[in-house]
């Protein structure tokens, strides 16, 4: 490939070159994993803002995490500086509350609107479900939910929805009443809840297409990756955006309207980039069809293939090939490296989940010897719960590791209190909010009070935070009347500070807001004066959060408490506010999309978890889990590991375990295998090779009390490994009496002393000259007579 002199273009193959020189309404970039993809897009906008084709204003580039957006971010800005900053890099989400805080007055909210996470609106539903009495028709909160994610991820709203839904069916009758009622519920709590935020945008372009034109006139250029992710609602916001501008409305008087003339083919350029192989939230409602048929949605649009991959070793490649071959109905891409085979896949069993963390352990202890950062280390698994085993023996090993995604900081619930205390004062319609806060810290204000103000709210006309302002007429006891009293005087001190009446608020003030909510409740010093040393926890997290706020106030110099728990709102749902430089990344494999590591573990190997049970049954969803399988492979440049463990505590129960079908799909040779480092402590501390020593190792000693496997566990394990290497043993009716002399594969020679059982069981007693007397399964233990 010809050298160019040009930065953005020397450092790429030919057809990414033409991807990010092409200049065209519509661009299709599809190719597999590592091919550049994510690289293209940032040299596409990059160049166009070098070549002065467009400002940075004008370009609105959507990635699939916050992290991604800010990594994109940093590299554009590394190639065309700071001109960058104008730029809309974000996410979907973000994207979309951008707008509708501008435009809120459009549609009946304020610009304060409240954006409920799925913990608000799970709160919400368990309430709602109660009222309607839905349980009595089998609706639980959490299947209301996800249907009403799903209707509004299709864009339907309540009322679109009844009137299409089968209402003589009881069942679906309290359901369309329910999912009008929490419609209600938040509109006049002036909040939104997710789904909303994407469906609502669509639905004020379309009602006001002068707004829409706005936006339209805005973004010349729309960058989306990801792309095979995309659900409809988000489908119909890129199509909203890259209509042609329609046109200025103009009255010209006597009921005449006029449209102003305008280019009508100014159209957006859009350019998405994707991988029907690694679409992995169908059921979140993405469509695959959004990638397949782009052609024929946007007539015109060139295709363009990338399959040189520039991430991973061969043998990586080879193994995620292996892999996704096996999903039908897919176009079969050919992705290759010019890299060496690198080193094998390492496989590797355990006897529990502690084993499986612990060999993790050992190997990051090693891999650090030889001078790996942690932070090109990951972790991934595929469910949240998967996570703790690995924790605390990470934790014990003195590993520094950091929890991506899921459940974390704002989901705690101290983290929760203090942002629905700002709330109360930002969003006061907040009802979720003020009812949240109203009785901590304990002031004595009960379920049977929180009625009454509701009851006095809704007979005076007024909102539940402003009846608290009427404490005296609601005839309560003088105690409660105090308590609510002060709250509501708190509430108002950081009413001043926050949004103050006249001017604009400091970038200090959110600071300053959130502590006095925090000390003047009496919130923060109820945890202060706890004996429970969880609430000692509590109160750093809390400072954890005033320091947040304050680091929010360097970095954005203009910033309200608006743009602030905006920001909080959105980062608590996908990715972490701190960098992670120097810790390494635990997550799951849904968010590890997109991401690269030199060093990847993939954990619990096993069916039930990948595929999930819960897929598993359901139409598309062993292949959708392979799609994830895949994406885990993929992110790995250099080292994969895969593990298993033969038995998982889960739920409380601990269950023996399967290898996982796409194991079976990886060739044997690809893969190295290991076993648990306690089945091999018959063979004494020499032949443990895999562990690291160092702290791993002596964390090991003292840890979860991993205690020497029993002869019959180990036996198992060993069975259990060579049925997943596909080694499966089977000495058949090996003849074998006393006094003859065997060879073992670990132990060495020895010499039959008995046979006992009978049939498949039988078992010979064996004295080996190193490793002491040994009971074994004849039929599967690694033996041969000789
Ligand atoms: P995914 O499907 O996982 O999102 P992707 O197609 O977006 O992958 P990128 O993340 O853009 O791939 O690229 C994968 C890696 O390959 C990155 O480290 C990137 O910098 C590197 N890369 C891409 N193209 C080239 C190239 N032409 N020369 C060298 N390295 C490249
Ligand atoms: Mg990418």
């Amino acid at each position: 490939i010809p050298a160019t002199g040009d930065p953005l273009l020397d450092g790429l193959n030919p057809p990414q070159r033409e991807a990010v020189e092409y200049r065209g309404s519509a661009l299709l970039i599809v190719a597999g994993a590592g091919s550049g993809k994510t690289r293209v897009l940032t040299h596409r906008v990059a160049s166009l803002l070098r070549n002065r084709e467009a400002w940075p204003s004008q370009i609105l580039a959507i990635t699939f995490t916050n992290k991604a957006a800010a990594e994109m971010r940093e590299r554009v800005e590394d190639i065309v500086g700071e001109q960058a900053k104008g730029m809309w890099i974000s996410t979907f989400h973000s994207a979309c509350v951008r707008i509708l805080r501008r435009e809120a007055e459009q549609f009946g909210f304020t610009k304060s609107f409240t954006i409920y996470d799925s913990g608000d609106v799970r709160a919400l539903l368990k309430r709602l479900v109660k009222e309607h009495e839905g349980d009595a028709y089998g609706l639980t909160p959490a299947a209301v939910q996800s249907r009403i994610s799903k209707l509004k991820n299709e864009l339907h709203d309540a009322d679109s929805f009844r009137s299409q839904a089968n209402i003589s069916d009881p069942a679906e009758r309290i359901f369309v009443e329910i999912f009008q009622d929490y419609s209600r519920r938040l509109r006049s709590a002036n909040a939104l809840d997710f789904d909303d935020l994407l469906a609502q945008t669509v639905f004020l372009f379309r009602a006001f297409p002068n707004v829409a034109d706005t936006y339209r006139r805005r973004f010349r250029h729309v960058l989306v990756d990801e792309y095979q992710d995309t659900n409809h609602a988000q489908y119909q916001l890129i199509r909203e955006l890259t209509k042609p501008v329609q046109g200025e409305q103009m009255d010209v008087g006597g009921g005449m309207v006029a449209l102003l003339p305008e280019a009508s083919d100014a159209r957006a350029s859009l350019t998405v980039v994707g991988d029907s192989d690694q679409s992995i939230y169908a059921f979140r409602g993405a469509d695959i069809r959004n990638i397949t048929e782009f052609e024929r949605d946007f007539p015109g649009a060139k295709a363009i293939l990338l399959e040189q991959n520039y991430r991973s070793s061969q043998n990586i490649l080879d193994a995620a090939n292996s892999v996704i071959r096996n999903n039908f109905d897919r176009k079969d891409k050919k992705l290759w490296t010019d890299q060496g085979p690198g080193e094998s896949v390492v496989g590797f069993t355990g006897y529990s989940q502690h084993d499986e963390a612990q060999f993790i352990a050992d190997e990051i202890d090693r891999l650090r010897g030889q001078g790996t950062n942690y932070s090109d280390i990951a972790v991934f698994y595929r469910t949240n719960s998967q996570s703790r085993a690995l924790e605390e023996i990470l934790i014990r090993a003195a590993v520094p590791y950091k929890i991506m995604g899921g459940t974390k900081f704002y989901d705690r619930a101290e983290i929760k209190d203090a942002i629905a205390y700002l709330v109360a004062v930002v969003n006061p319609a907040d009802e979720l909010a003020v009812r949240r806060i109203l009785n901590k810290p304990k002031r004595g204000i009960g379920a049977v009070t929180e009625t009454n103000i509701a009851r006095f709210a809704a007979d005076n006309d007024m909102t539940f935070r402003e009846a608290l302002g009427h404490a005296d007429a609601m005839g309560l006891g003088p105690k409660i009347r105090k308590a609510i009293e002060q709250l509501d005087a708190v509430l108002q001190d950081a009413t001043e500070i926050l949004l103050p009446a006249e001017g604009d608020a400091p970038p200090t003030s959110v600071t300053e807001g959130l502590r006095l909510l925090l000390n003047a409740s009496g919130y923060e010093d109820a945890l202060r004066r706890s004996q429970d040393p969880q609430d000692e926890a509590r109160v750093e997290n809390l400072d954890e959060l005033v320091a947040v706020t304050r680091e929010f106030a360097r970095n954005n110099p203009d910033g309200t408490i608006i743009d602030f728990l905006t920001e909080v709102a959105l980062v608590a749902d996908s990715d972490d506010l701190e960098d992670e430089s120097g810790v390494v990344s635990l997550m799951t494999l849904h968010t590890a999309k997109g991401l690269e590591f030199d060093t990847v573990f993939l954990t619990g190997v096993e069916e039930d978890l990948i595929p999930h049970r819960i897929s598993a049954g359901e139409p598309g969803g062993p292949q959708e889990e392979r799609r994830l399988f895949y994406v885990g492979i993929t992110r790995a440049r250099r080292r994969l590991y895969l593990s298993l463990a033969m038995t998982r505590a889960q739920f409380g129960e601990v269950s023996s375990a399967m290898p996982s079908r796409f194991l079976q799909e990886i060739p044997a040779g690809l893969i190295e295998w290991r076993q648990s480092p306690s089945e091999m402590n018959g063979r004494g501390a020499g032949a443990r090779s895999l562990g690291g020593g160092g702290s791993a190792a002596r964390a090991r000693e003292n840890s979860w009390g991993q205690r020497p496997l029993t002869p019959k566990n180990k036996s198992s394990l060993a069975e259990f490994t060579n049925r997943v290497t596909g080694k499966v043993r089977d000495n058949g009716d090996l003849e074998l009496t006393a006094g003859d002399r065997i060879q073992h594969d670990d132990f060495g020679e020895g010499t039959v002393d008995a046979i006992t059982g009978q049939g498949a069981k039988r078992i010979a007693h064996v004295r080996f000259e190193s490793a002491g007397t040994k009971k074994l399964l004849i039929k599967v233990a690694p033996i041969t007579k000789i």
